[in-house]
C-alpha cells in the first residue's frame, strides 16, 4: 500500500458537511497516512457563507491539536485554505503568524470582487483569455507572496468549461516556472471531477510542464463530505507517475518533505 495524503479537507468550521472526527474516520478507512484540515479562509472580516468566522479560528486550531493527539493512527495535520487577496497582506500575515499551521494552501477564488467559481454567470459575455491570463497572473503572484506552502486548485477558471480559443500553453508555463522560482508546491486536486469540468486541477496535459519544473506536488480531494475523502487518488497518483513524479510532498510545521509513491 502506498504512503497517502490528503491535505485539502473542509468541515462545519467553514463549508464542509461534517466535522473533523468524521473526517478523520473516513480517512482511517479509505487507507490514508495522514489526513491535513483546511477549512476556507478569507482574510477579509465579515460574515461569508463558505468561509469560516475568523473568531472560530481559535477554537478550530485547539480542536485539531487535540486530535492530533488523540489519533496515533493516522498524523493529523492542520492546514488552512486562505484565499490569496490582493491588498490584504497584512491580515494575511497575522492568521498565518497566529496558529502553528502546518502547511498553508494559497487559493485564488476571487477576481475582483467576484468569485470564479460560484456558477457560470460570471464567465458569460467576457473575454475568456483575459480571464484566464487575470486568473494566473493572480495565482503567480500569490506564489511569489511567501505566505503559502501549497497552491490550491491552480487552474480552478476550467471549473465551468469556458475555454480560452487561444493556446494557453505559456500560462502553464508561467506558473510552473514561477511554482519553482518561489518554491511552492502545488496539488491535483480531484475535486474538479464532480465539477462540471469533469477532470482534475491543473489541466493533466500541462502536468509534464510541473515536472519539468520539479514543482513539488500533492494529491489533494477537496472534500466538503467525508465520503470524498481520498477520492479518485489512486487515478491520480497513477497519472502523477506517468507524468514523471516519484514522489510527493509532505508537510509538518510548515517544513517540506518529499516522500516516494
Ligand atoms: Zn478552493
Ligand atoms: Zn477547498
Amino acid at each position: 500500500m502506498i504512503y497517502k495524503t490528503d491535505y485539502h479537507i473542509h468541515t462545519t468550521y467553514s463549508d464542509g458537511r461534517e466535522g473533523p472526527e468524521a473526517c478523520i474516520a473516513a480517512a482511517i478507512k479509505s487507507g490514508l497516512s495522514e489526513i491535513g484540515f483546511s477549512d476556507h479562509l478569507t482574510p477579509a472580516a465579515g460574515h461569508l457563507k463558505w468561509s469560516m468566522d475568523h473568531d472560530r479560528l481559535p477554537e478550530y486550531a485547539e480542536q485539531i491539536l487535540r486530535l492530533k493527539k488523540q489519533y496515533p493512527g493516522i498524523a493529523v495535520r492542520m492546514g488552512i485554505e486562505l484565499d490569496y487577496i490582493p491588498g490584504l497582506e497584512q491580515e494575511t500575515a497575522r492568521i498565518i503568524e497566529a496558529f502553528p499551521f502546518d502547511y498553508i494552501i494559497g487559493s485564488v477564488h476571487y477576481l475582483g470582487d467576484e468569485t470564479v467559481d460560484l456558477g457560470p454567470e460570471f464567465y458569460t459575455g467576457k473575454d475568456i483569455n483575459l480571464i484566464y491570463e487575470n486568473y494566473f497572473n493572480l495565482v503567480c503572484e500569490a506564489a511569489s507572496t511567501g505566505f503559502f506552502d501549497i497552491m490550491g486548485h491552480a487552474d480552478l477558471v476550467r471549473i465551468h468549461r469556458f475555454r480560452p480559443d487561444s493556446d494557453i500553453t505559456h500560462l502553464y508555463s508561467m506558473m510552473a516556472s514561477a511554482f519553482e522560482i518561489h518554491d511552492v508546491a502545488f496539488e491535483l486536486n480531484t475535486n474538479g471531477r464532480n465539477k462540471p469540468l469533469h477532470d482534475f486541477y491543473p489541466d493533466r496535459k500541462y502536468l509534464p510542464l510541473f515536472a519539468e519544473h520539479g514543482v513539488p506536488v500533492c494529491v489533494n480531494s477537496d472534500a466538503h463530505y467525508p465520503e470524498r475523502i481520498g477520492q479518485f487518488s489512486d487515478e491520480a497518483y497513477e497519472l502523477l507517475r506517468q507524468t514523471g513524479y516519484t514522489e510527493m510532498a509532505v508537510f509538518k510545521d510548515r517544513e517540506r518533505f518529499m516522500i516516494p509513491f
